[in-house]
């Protein structure tokens, strides 16, 4: 089956718009994100992120567009796509004045699991997320950490298809981020689909098998981290050689680069594509010079996201 047709999606949205007023946020906006990935919807402060989740988590109703959510449509039957999905968003669910574990155990009742079953999935997820310590004092007492941890584990309990996490590491210390991030992984592997919103282009990078740039209410750019971080100028492929003599000779087949004598290294533009790569090395193989090691530069994300999200007209930046 192909991951990106529509049929195996887990979430799959066509031409979704909203406005405030006069405001546009979101300007017909089209995903499709496979079932078992991570998708990542990135962009700056206000760029409409929550207003997708919201209205994707049926908390908000779009002006115009068409959704399926876990296989459900999102108009015609939005109790289906309720059952199917979790969301955690900015403003946690986490009730601050009781414990850790009467939070689950609230939750346990909202999805009418039984008494029995209710405790196993609790003592389970507290488990797993590290909270057994904690889980009888209250959630006031929690670090940000925690609470995010607590906040995941309570969406868990209905056991989502898909899960929607609106900027969950905002406001975290590093290691409290790299054990969400860890959490996001392990639900993945676990077969669940997860729809990541977030400023912060390393963790779309760490996290995302696919990446949306969302900007002016548009998807100005939509790929792979790898994908987008060729749009940007600047690549470059760094061939390290045996000796000056084969160093010589390619730096003359190639007829461009960076030469560093001392290194043995040419560094040659490039996409670092398999494309480009092949053409480079076929080129040095059919004059008999050997690459004793080749390493790809590609930029950053942090190139690619001010070059599209600077660009006027918002159109959408191709991929391939
Ligand atoms: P993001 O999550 O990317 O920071 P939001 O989706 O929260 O962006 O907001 C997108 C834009 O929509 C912002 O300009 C915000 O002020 C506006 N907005 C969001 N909710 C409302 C609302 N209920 N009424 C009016 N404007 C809103």
């Amino acid at each position: 089956m192909n991951p990106t047709h529509p049929a195996s999606a887990a979430i799959d949205v066509t031409g979704l718009s909203k406005a405030y007023g006069d405001k546009v946020v979101l300007d017909g906006i089209d995903l499709t994100v496979p079932r078992g990935s991570v998708f990542s919807l990135l962009g700056p402060n206000g760029a409409g992120k929550t207003t997708t989740v919201q209205i994707l988590s049926t908390l908000i109703r779009a002006d115009g567009g068409a959704a399926r959510v876990a296989g459900h449509d999102l108009a015609a039957d939005p109790h289906s796509v309720r059952a199917a999905i979790g969301v955690t968003g900015q403003f946690s669910a986490v009730d601050n004045l009781i414990t850790g574990e009467e939070n689950m155990a609230l939750m346990a009742d909202l999805h009418h699991l039984d008494r029995h079953e209710g405790r196993r999935i609790i003592a389970e997820l507290l488990d797993r997320f590290d909270l057994v310590d904690a889980a009888r004092k209250p959630a006031a007492t929690y670090s940000g950490g925690m609470r995010r941890r607590l906040d995941i584990a309570m969406t868990l309990i209905g056991s989502p298809d898909v899960i929607f996490l609106d900027e969950p590491t905002t406001g975290l210390d590093p290691s409290a981020r790299h054990a969400v991030w860890q959490i996001v992984r392990d639900l993945v592997a676990g077969g669940v689909t997860v729809f990541l919103t977030t400023q912060y282009l390393e963790e779309a990078d760490q996290l995302a098998d696919r990446i949306a740039v969302l900007s002016g209410g548009r998807i100005v750019a939509e790929g792979t981290a790898e994908e987008l971080k060729r749009l940007v100028p600047g690549g470059h492929v760094r061939l390290r050689f045996l000796d000056p003599a084969q160093l010589g000779r390619a730096a003359e087949v190639l007829g461009t680069g960076v030469r560093d004598d001392e290194a043995l290294t040419l560094q040659v533009p490039g996409d670092g594509s398999v494309h480009t790569l092949r053409a480079l090395l076929d080129a040095l193989d059919n004059a008999s010079v050997e690459v004793d090691s080749l390493t790809v530069h590609t930029p950053d994300l942090d190139d690619v996201f001010f070059a599209v999200t600077d660009r006027p007209g918002h159109e959408k930046v191709q991929t391939r």
